[in-house]
């Protein structure tokens, strides 16, 4: 039987531009603007099925870190017929505030979180300053709250989620990053999160300010590349070339809501 194939969107809620290549590279140029970064969420849909790729930040605490809003998150679902109330899967690439900041607004949800992921977040690991500033406890308090509402999954390493749906415990960036491929209509496209954030990272290998594991994270770069096969493929969680290369669903969605099951511009 042929591998099911899905739509994969991903939704860009947030900027970060005027980011120093120092904020953003180890060994960056203090003086030297990079182009900056975009926040995502993504989702896959098909199969009679809605899962959800984290879940994005809230609007105050975005602001608060003088990054750009774009748009809620949980509304951008909206405009591919996602209503937030009743998805009943979310997968979460890693804990970092990015990508777990409106657990709530998936009141029927269970969450899928790597084991390792979650061992970081609620032990030694942060009895490190360093490792919990990538991090909000209040999401981590969510985060165990779902635990025993028996409402957090766990999976370890590599391994499939669904048909056409594969999961990568890449590592490096934080503990427990995860990364997916998708099988879409035009062959299976690999949602790195951020165990890449920018192309730059993997063209370079040049390593991102932020890492739990810094040899980790550079091979992880390698293997993002090795899974995805062509950087058509290839899908960093941050990276603005993103939303530029990908068509919109629409074109009053462009810049906002991307259908990555289509093919990118060359970028
Ligand atoms: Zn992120």
């Amino acid at each position: 039987m042929a591998t099911p194939t899905w739509n994969l969107y991903a939704f860009c809620y947030g900027r970060h531009e005027n980011r120093m290549m120092s904020d953003t590279f180890v060994g960056g140029n203090p003086n030297e603007l990079c182009r900056g970064l975009d926040y995502f969420m993504w989702a896959i849909v098909g199969n009679d099925r809605v899962i959800v790729v984290d879940s994005g930040m809230k609007k105050d605490k975005l602001e608060s870190m003088n990054r750009t809003w774009l748009a809620d998150p949980i509304d951008l679902l909206g405009k591919v017929g996602i209503d937030a109330a009743h998805v009943d899967e979310v997968i979460l690439t890693h804990a970092h505030f990015d990508h777990v900041g409106n657990l709530g607004r998936f009141p029927k949800a269970k969450f899928t979180i790597q084991d390792l992921e979650m061992q970081s977040i609620t032990g030694r690991d942060m009895t490190h300053p360093f490792f919990r500033t990538a991090y909000h406890q209040e999401d981590v308090e969510e985060l165990v709250g779902l635990l025993y509402d028996n409402r957090l999954k766990f999976i370890h390493g590599d391994g499939r989620y669904a048909p056409g749906i594969d999961y990568h415990l890449i590592g490096g960036h934080s503990r427990g990053q995860m990364g997916l491929t998708v099988n879409t209509d035009r062959g299976p496209v690999f949602l790195a999160s951020d165990a890449i954030h920018l192309f730059q990272e993997v063209d370079e290998e040049r390593p991102f300010i932020v890492f739990y594991d810094m040899v980790d994270m550079l091979e992880g770069y390698r293997t993002c590349a090795r899974l995805a096969g062509e950087r058509a493929f290839l899908v960093p969680g941050h990276d603005p070339i993103v939303t530029d290369i990908y068509p919109a669903v629409r074109p009053d969605l462009a810049g906002l809501v991307l259908d990555l099951g289509k093919e990118p511009k060359a970028g």
